[in-house]
């Protein structure tokens, strides 16, 4: 970048689509489904006969709704829907209906957290509106295709205010966003299918300036990285510009993922005229408090929500808590867990050790076999806890022997399988004391450099111990009896 980017600072502003994940179109019984055979999904609604009118798929309003919850938005009781006219072939009715002066959602906020900590990313509003379809120019040299399954499905654009101010900060937002659609279960999240695609707004203004400056907007962007990517390269080119003088004018850009740039695709005029009104076939839509309600006390326990009980309830470290919610099948795991501690009439909890088995060898074993979570029994995983915490087993014996024990068999008892395993730690002072005195004659030098100060050395010998006793011997007790022995 160049050595007076510090004289700007960049306002970025997003727009980002969800698909939504219902069984039928918006304004039609026709299937919303990704990848069927072309235009297979097709009624008279899709295709815009005369004489056809829309039907409102009450799903698609009940999950805008959540993701206006999930996103702390005030719920427009009273939303319509508008008619947006512009020429697209992959559009039959020569007008796309969507929502314009009153969406069914008003503001909000989603909480991100950046290297500098926790900001509130301000939403201005979420829409309703129908996808396009598709037009296929490639598959021909002399014809153009079109696939309308696509048309008409559900979408939900979020919309946010100019108040991002890096490519970090975007890239976080759109991350939560997919967790969120996720967790609430009304997308599937998966850019690279489309379900989520993201337009980044992008100005400069002198730093200290309030007035915003002219903005480009890149379209279509789908990951995460091709949206950080664009606003990066968005970022240097608009620099470089200024400090040459160049005027910036309004344009709207597409992004070219083999070079990490972006091209102009056509000058936008001051404001679009998109000859708004309100739909005449639709009627306006009045959601009743029942309905809200209904859809709040459905909701899933947000991860915000869970991860403030996990940091301030459970007293676990805001690391912990944050991976714990990363995923709402991972939160729920540990809820579950938790819950067999409580039911097993546990008064003293241990979260912490909790997390550590779930953020560690519970998740390790999920990514590198691909078995589902709940193949782990939580009840046997809380007796392997418990078998470590006593002293009984070592932490790496349990996870590495007992923990795939579990999910291979699932008829087997934690406790007589540490027996069986032969992997029950020995307290037997002799015993250890036996082990204690073959690592100390087995290694003079380092014996002799520890009782000259070196007492770092210590970890050496109670790790040669853990191997000598083949992780049976209780490390604590070891650790006692080789600071003594070593006097
Ligand atoms: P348009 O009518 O061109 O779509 P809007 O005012 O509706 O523009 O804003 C669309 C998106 O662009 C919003 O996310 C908004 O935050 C963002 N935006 C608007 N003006 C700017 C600006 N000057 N710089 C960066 N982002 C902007
Ligand atoms: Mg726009």
């Amino acid at each position: 970048m160049s050595g007076n980017a510090q004289k700007y600072e960049a306002v970025i502003g997003l727009e980002v689509h969800a698909r939504l994940s219902t069984k039928s179109k918006l304004f039609s019984s026709d299937a919303n489904a990704y990848g069927a055979a072309p235009n297979e999904n097709v009624g008279v609604i899709t295709l815009a006969l005369p004489g056809t009118l829309p039907k409102i798929n009450k799903k698609a309003i009940e999950y805008a709704v959540m993701m206006g919850i999930a996103c702390n938005c005030t719920i427009n009781q009273k939303n319509f829907f508008a008619r947006k006219h512009y020429f697209y072939p992959d559009l039959p009715k020569g007008f796309q209906t969507s929502q314009h002066t009153v969406p069914v959602c008003a503001g909000g906020h989603v909480v991100i957290t950046t290297s500098e900590g926790e900001c509130n990313v301000q939403l201005h509003h979420i829409h309703l509106e129908e996808d396009a379809g598709k037009s296929i120019h490639d598959m021909d040299d002399t014809y153009s295709f079109i696939d309308l399954n696509r048309a008409g499905t559900p979408l939900i654009e979020i919309v946010t205010e100019p108040c991002m101010h890096s490519a970090e900060e975007a890239g976080l937002f759109v991350t939560e966003l997919r967790k969120l659609v996720r967790w609430i279960n009304i997308c599937d999240g998966n850019m690279e299918e489309g379900s989520m695609r993201c337009d980044a707004n992008i100005s400069l203004r002198p730093k200290g300036a309030t007035k915003l400056g002219t903005k480009v907007e890149v379209k279509n962007l789908n990951s995460i990285r091709n949206v950080k990517k664009a606003i990066e390269s968005e970022i240097e080119r608009m620099t470089a510009m200024l400090d040459n003088d160049e005027k910036i004018f309004q344009q709207t850009r597409s992004f070219d993922a083999s070079n990490d740039t972006t091209f102009a695709i056509r000058e936008k005029e001051e404001a679009n005229d998109y000859r708004y009104f309100p739909e005449p076939d639709l009627p306006p839509l009045h959601l009743s408090a029942e309905f809200l309600n209904n859809i709040k006390n459905n909701l899933p326990p947000l991860p915000q929500v869970l991860f403030k009980k996990y940091h301030d309830v459970f007293g676990l470290s805001e690391y912990d808590a944050a991976q714990l919610t990363l995923e709402k099948d991972i939160a729920y795991y540990f809820e579950t867990v938790v819950c067999t501690f409580q039911h097993n009439g546990h008064t003293e909890i241990n979260y912490k050790a909790i997390a550590n088995w779930i953020n560690g060898p519970v998740k390790q074993i999920v990514n590198e076999t691909g078995i589902a979570l709940n193949e782990i029994d939580a009840t046997k995983l809380s007796e392997i806890i418990l078998i470590v915490e006593s002293g009984e087993v070592s932490f790496s014996n349990a996870s590495l022997k007992l923990l795939p024990a579990i999910i291979k068999d699932k008829t087997v008892n934690v406790s007589p399988l540490a027996h069986d395993l032969n992997i029950i730690q020995t307290k037997n002072n002799d015993e250890l004391k036996e082990w204690v005195e073959a690592v100390i004659n087995k290694m003079p030098d380092k014996v002799a450099a520890y009782k000259k100060g070196k007492k770092g050395l210590i970890g050496l010998f109670v790790g040669e111990v853990k191997k000598l006793s083949k992780g049976k011997a209780d490390l604590k007790t070891v650790t006692q009896l080789l600071e003594e022995a070593l006097k």
